[in-house]
Parts: structure tokens; C-alpha cells; sequence
């Protein structure tokens, strides 16, 4: 089979490599169909996060099932599904929780299963991991674009407005214009947020958030943007959702959120070790901090009802559309912010 493949900074290649195979009794061999490109997929595209030269890449695999292990109960060959971007079994201590990223049987996408960039993918933990799309939907093109985000960026967006305890009726801020704070922005709206304020670098993406729910959108850079942000909300909201990771993001969470408020973060902490997270600005005003990788597994069934039922449509994050030989390029897009985030379709 062909899959891509991580071959240094900048250099994404699609080369021939074994097919996955079925191992154990739990696993199921997925035949994708849709795939994407990740904001995180970048750290290491760029040379900021450690990869192992030659290791498969990608992990939001959509497709159809080819073959399931003899204790595979949850799904059969044919059936249409999607997997969150880790694998959990559904049953430990942590997946009974809700936190799936703990999972004591967890795995990643990559290495022998596959990574999601590629035609086929090994689901160890088939039952836990593997989320089926019911038959009258299975086929149908614009739906599964809405249902793919759901395998990282919209339970992502979903996860930081539930850390930072969004309901009915509140005002909340969304630091990051990128796929997952705009799915950040449809989360807190689907969950009652009457002021959405986006705040972003980017003018066209920040339009996209409008469309999303964002009632209002803050595009200036630094304290200028700060300053905007306490303005509007007169002196900050109580929950703002950091879907970045970068420091400086973490640094403007906190800085809008309003004293006694919650961050939610969400984002893969980036230069937060060289920086140090201010601590003090925290203390000084009571601000709790909540989120961390987000358990997508848990947010799934809730987020799938509402696609199908046709309240929650993330597919214009999509905004280049590859197929497998273009991944390359939908890396290069995506670095260059040409696209936002990069559908693949196999
Ligand atoms: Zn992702
Ligand atoms: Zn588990």
C-alpha cells in the first residue's frame, strides 16, 4: 500500500510500505477513504517537535472497514467509520472516565498501524477506538466532510469549551483562529454562549469564525489586542478557550480572562518550558486552568448526532481538498497558511 512519510523538516514523501495486518483478536484493518493534514502535524514539519526520520504520518483516519479480528464485536466489514486521533479501549478506569487520552491500552496512529495518511490503518482496539457512521449516511460526501473534523479538531474546539465551563447564556473569548479555535468558536455556540469574541491574525479566517457563531472578532496582535479584547467584555470574560499552545496565546488567556474566570487549553504547549507559564497572573486573580489533550473518543457520539441531525457542520475548516500523492503539498499549504486545514481524500 502507499502511504506518506515523514522524511525530515519540510520533506513529506508518499512511498510503497507493508500493509497493515490483523494481530490480535481486537484489532480492525480500516481501508481509508478521507484523511486530513493537522495544525500539529507542523511542529514536527517544521522542525520544532522531535519525529523519527522515515515514520509514517497522519491521524484522523476515515474509511471503511476491510477486516476485523475474531473479538471484534462493535463493527463488520463494510461498515463506514471514523477514529479519533488516539487509540483507547473503552473499558480501563480512564476511558470509564471519559479520558481516553490515559487509556492504559491506548496507542497512537503510526509506526506498524499505519498512520492516518496513508490507504489502510490497523485499529488495535477496534471496539473502544472505532466510531460507526450509520449505513444511511455512509455515502453521503458532504456529510462525511462535516463527521471527519471529529476525529481531532472539533472534539478538540468541543473539549476547550467544556474546560472552560461554557453554558447558556455566557460570554467567552477563543484565542487561536486556526481549525481548532474556530471549532472552538461552533462548540461554545452549541453550547449556548450568547458572546463568542474570536480572536485571530488573520482577517479571512476570522470571517469564517463569524459565520461560526463569533459575535464578535478581535484581529490586532499583542497588548493592542489584550486591550481590545478587556474592552469589549469590560475587563475580561469569564471563560476563554486557548486553542493555540504557543506561550504568547497562553500569556493572552490569561491576561483576557475576567478574575474568579477559567482558561480552557486545549493547544500542544509550545515554548512554555523555555518561558515558564506565569503563575502569579494566575494567582493574583483566582484563574483556573482546565483542559489538556483532549479526550475525543468521549465527545464522539454527542458530536456525530448533532452532524447527522444537521446542527453542527465543522467541514469549512476544509479549505483545500488533496488526495494522497498531494499531501506534500497540503503540508506546504498549510505551513505557508494557505489552507487552513487540508482535506484528503484517497
Ligand atoms: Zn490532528
Ligand atoms: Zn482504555
Amino acid at each position: 500500500m502507499r502511504a506518506a512519510i515523514y522524511r525530515g523538516p519540510g520533506e513529506i514523501t508518499v512511498e510503497e510500505v507493508p500493509r497493515p495486518e490483523i494481530e490480535s483478536p481486537t484489532d480492525a484493518i480500516v481501508r481509508v477513504t478521507h484523511t486530513a493534514v493537522c495544525g500539529s502535524d507542523l511542529w514536527f514539519y517544521r522542525g520544532q517537535s522531535d519525529r523519527e526520520e522515515g515514520s509514517r504520518v497522519g491521524h484522523e483516519p476515515m474509511g471503511i472497514v476491510e477486516e476485523v479480528g475474531d473479538d471484534v464485536r462493535s463493527v463488520e466489514p463494510g461498515d463506514r467509520v471514523f477514529a479519533p486521533f488516539v487509540i483507547s479501549c473503552g473499558r480501563c478506569e480512564f476511558c470509564r472516565k471519559g479520558l481516553h487520552t490515559s487509556c492504559v491500552n491506548g496507542d497512537s496512529w503510526g509506526g506498524d498501524n499505519g498512520g492516518g495518511q496513508g490507504e489502510y490503518v490497523r485499529a488495535t482496539e477496534a471496539d473502544g477506538t472505532l466510531v460507526r457512521v450509520p449505513d444511511r449516511h455512509a455515502d453521503d460526501e458532504d456529510t462525511l466532510e462535516a463527521i471527519l473534523p471529529l476525529t481531532d479538531v472539533m472534539g478538540t474546539g468541543h473539549h476547550a469549551a467544556v474546560s472552560a465551563g461554557v453554558d447558556e447564556g455566557d460570554t467567552c473569548i477563543v484565542i487561536g483562529d486556526g481549525a481548532v479555535g474556530l471549532c472552538g468558536v461552533l462548540a461554545a455556540r452549541r453550547l449556548g454562549a450568547e458572546r463568542i469574541i474570536a480572536m485571530g491574525h488573520h482577517e479571512d479566517r476570522l470571517e469564517l469564525a463569524a459565520s461560526f457563531g463569533a459575535t464578535e472578532t478581535v484581529s490586532a496582535r499583542g497588548q493592542e489586542a489584550v486591550d481590545a479584547a478587556l474592552d469589549l467584555t469590560d475587563g475580561g470574560a469569564n471563560h476563554v478557550l486557548e486553542c493555540v499552545g504557543a506561550a504568547s496565546a497562553m500569556d493572552t488567556a490569561t491576561d483576557v480572562c475576567r478574575p474568579g474566570g477559567t482558561v480552557g487549553y486545549v493547544g500542544v504547549p509550545h515554548g512554555v518550558n523555555d518561558q515558564g507559564l506565569d503563575m502569579f497572573s494566575l494567582f493574583g486573580d483566582n484563574i483556573s486552568l482546565s483542559g489538556g489533550v483532549a479526550p475525543v473518543r468521549a465527545y464522539a457520539d454527542e458530536l456525530l448526532a448533532d452532524v447527522l441531525q444537521g446542527t453542527l457542520d465543522p467541514s469549512p475548516i476544509f479549505t483545500k481538498t488533496v488526495d494522497l500523492d498531494g499531501v506534500p503539498e497540503g503540508y506546504q499549504a498549510m505551513d505557508e497558511r494557505e489552507a487552513i486545514k487540508v482535506l484528503v481524500k484517497l
